[in-house]
Order: C-alpha cells, then structure tokens, then sequence
C-alpha cells in the first residue's frame, strides 16, 4: 500500500476493511445459535439430573462423589429405557452391540444426552449403535502399539518421551475409541510390579523428559496411586514435565476433588490433557473443575477427534474452541480417527479435517487453532496436516496464499 496517503483516506480503507471482515464472521455467527452448548443448557441437563438421582434415590452428596459416578455407571438397557425412553427396536440392537463391544456411561454425561434427539452427539458417543457391528473393515490396534512397547507398561514412539498406561478404566466407554481392544470386559489397574518397571524403563533412559499417564483414563486412579506415581517420576532427575490423559474432566467432571488438587499441585510441572469433542459437552460443572485444576497450576489442554455427524464441521469446532478458551483449556490437537474396528460410522475423510483447518486460521485467534494430526501407521508417529499456505519458492521470494485466498509475494532475502 502506498505510503503518501491522508490519515483521513487510512481511515476510508480501515472502515471498509473492517466492513469486509464481518461479513467474513457473518455465517459463523448465525450457524453458533444453533449448536447445542452446554453452558446454554445446563438448566435442561440439571433436570435431567434430578431424574436420574430420583431413579438412584440418592442425593447431591452422592452425585457429586466420583467413586458413586464410578459404581452407578449405565451398563445394563433396562437403565437405559427407563432413563432416555429408548424403542424396543434400539434397546435390542444396544444388547447385540454389548455382546461384542464393552459400554457404560456415567450417570452425569447420560445427563448431558438429549432423549429427544436420536443423533444427539452426546448419545452417539455414549450410547452403542448398530452401526459398530456392521464394520469388517477395520484393525484392532492400526497404530500397532503393541510393537512400540520396549517395557511393560510403556508405550514409545517418539525420541523424548513415552506413555505409561496406567489403568484400561475410563468413566465412560467412548464408542469411537480408538484404544478399544484395551478396554476389555473387566476393569483392570496395571500391577504395580508392571508400574516398576515402567518407571524403571523411565530410570533408565536419560533422554526421556516427559512422560504420559494413561490408559485408560489416569484420572481413574486413586488419589494415593497418581500421588505415588508423581513421587517417583519426580524423583527421577531427567523427568521435567508429567502429563496426565483423561476423559474423566468430561464424563465425570467430580473427580477434580480438592484433594486431587493439593495433590497435582504439589507435583508442578503437570499437564492434563482431555478430550472434549463437542460444545454441549464444555458445562458448568466442567468450568468448576477446570477452574480449581488451573489455580493448582495445572496447565489444560484439549485433543479432540473429529467425528463425522458429531463435530465434522468448521462451525461446531470453532464454538468448541471458544468455549474451552473460555474455561482456560487450549486447544492442542484434532485426531482424525484412526481405521479401529467397530467405528467407520464415525470416520471422516482427511480433507474434512483440513477444509476444518482452512475455515479456522485467520477467521479466529490463533489461540482456537489446534493442530490437526494424522497418527502414522504401524507407530511412526503423528503427522500434522495443514491447508497449504506456501504456493512457490523463488531464490529472493515466496508466493504465499492468505487466509482469504490472496495470493502475494513476499521477500526471502538473505
Ligand atoms: S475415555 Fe479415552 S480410552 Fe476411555 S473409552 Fe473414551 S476414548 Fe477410549
């Protein structure tokens, strides 16, 4: 732009500029009214809370105590009937899926499911479809974890750092798991002798400098385990930072105690990250436990999969964003999910999830911009995938594609 213009003419061409730029929000603004969202809604979901502690007879104290939410998680039809109305059609399918493929929900995200609504996301996520069984096509383990285990216990695939699975439990059994053959039909802790020699493997390898607590899900651990668990790692020297995954801040949000706090406080550096997928699933009650977990010094993030019909649209994901920015959890990564037996309903092509990209950079903070990421097969690692932005490389210049699709030139001198 030249630079011998009036600061009144500056002016003219800021104002239509900025003209330009709301009409580039416009349709985004109109479609967010329309994506179901928690915060919104927490007065339908909170009576539909009162029903189900009415059909458990129990009271706030034993709602709010995660060990009830754990005990009291949905496994049987009956319940389901009783507590969405489900057709005698869908109560029968849920049991041949049960036959196959593990499921349980904990009483608070079935409150958070939508009886009205058969393609609610949060059912599709909780409830078994019939869907699972008719998929031959995919792998029990595409990722063959099973080859990047060097240890009991551990999972590496990367130069620096390494997963410990801790446990096969989550709070919820996600029908879109992408570590579904782990999950079994019992509840299982790994042995803490298979602990040991995780950490031991840790002690071991002087390059690793972050480690991952999951499973499963790590925040189904006791509170003296993860304790445990944090002491050894800290006093291993060339251990920085621990990360914790879990789903649990989304399904069962109680399970930030005080005392799990005190706790993850003492053990700073800790990272947690969670796997929210949808706006209605980013609650008040979820705002509450993210609050206390940030004053513990607990950095969030969130690593969200993209699931067709339930978050495979730039809209849906960017009001997910901005709602978890709002409860200080950043945005980290999107997974596209993985060819795992029993979920093709829910896979999306890749190009979904890069036109997703393209609709988000530039149109919002680069804070709500995760990385999308395809996990390489046979373990080789995550691949980030990006809409392209470099069109050619000169040796004193770039043509670049902006966010809006213009295209300019831009100097590359040494
Ligand atoms: S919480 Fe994670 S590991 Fe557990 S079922 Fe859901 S996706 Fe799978």
């Amino acid at each position: 732009m030249p630079d011998k213009i009036a600061l009144k003419e500056k002016r003219e061409i800021a104002k239509q500029r900025a003209e330009e730029l709301k009409g580039r929000i416009e349709p985004y603004l109109q479609a967010k009214e329309e994506i179901p969202d928690g915060m919104k809604e927490w007065d339908i979901i909170f009576e539909r809370q009162e029903k189900i502690k009415k059909h458990f007879g129990v009271d706030d104290s034993e709602w709010n105590d995660w060990r009830w939410q754990v005990t009291r998680r949905i496994y049987r039809v009956e319940t389901l009937v009783k507590l969405l109305g489900l057709a005698q059609e869908e109560a029968e399918n849920i049991k041949k899926v049960g036959e196959s493929y593990r499921w349980a929900v904990s009483p608070y995200y079935l409150s958070l499911i939508d009886p009205n609504n058969s393609r609610c996301p949060i059912r599709m996520q909780a409830i078994p479809s019939f869907e699972e069984l008719m998929d031959n096509g995919g792998k029990d383990d595409p990722m063959g974890e099973e080859f990047t285990s060097p240890a009991p216990g551990i999972t590496r695939r990367y130069p620096d750092r390494l997963i410990i699975n801790v446990t096969n439990q989550c709070a919820m059994y996600c029908r879109h798991c992408q570590r579904r053959r782990n999950i079994g039909e019992v509840d299982r802790g790994t042995p803490r002798e298979q602990l040991q020699a995780a950490l031991n493997y840790v002690r071991q390898n002087e390059e690793i400098r972050d480690v991952l607590l999951t499973g499963g899900d790590a925040l189904m651990l006791n509170n003296d385990l993860i304790d445990w668990l944090l002491t050894e790692l800290d006093n291993i020297p060339h251990v920085e930072i621990k990360r914790l995954g879990t789903r649990a801040l989304v399904t069962m949000p109680m399970r930030v105690t005080d005392e799990l706090c005190k706790i993850l406080e003492r053990h700073a550096p800790i990272y947690i990250n969670a796997q929210f997928n949808h706006p209605m699933e980013v609650t008040p009650a979820v705002a509450e436990a993210c609050m206390k977990l940030t004053r513990a010094g607990v950095a969030l993030g969130n690593q969200a999969v993209l699931l067709a019909g339930i978050n495979d649209t730039a809209h849906i994901m960017k009001k997910l964003n901005h709602n978890l920015l709002k409860i200080l959890v950043r945005p980290y990564y999107i997974f596209h999910a993985k060819a795992v037996k029993g979920t093709a309903h829910f896979r999306t092509r890749v190009d979904a999830g890069i036109a997703i990209m393209e609709e988000l950079r530039g149109f919002t903070s680069g804070l709500a911009i995760p990385t999308f990421i395809v996990n390489a097969p046979d373990g080789y690692g995550k691949t980030p995938m990006l809409p392209e932005y470099l069109v050619s490389m000169a040796r004193d210049s770039i043509s670049i594609r902006t966010w809006e699709n213009r295209i300019m030139k831009y100097e590359n001198k040494d």
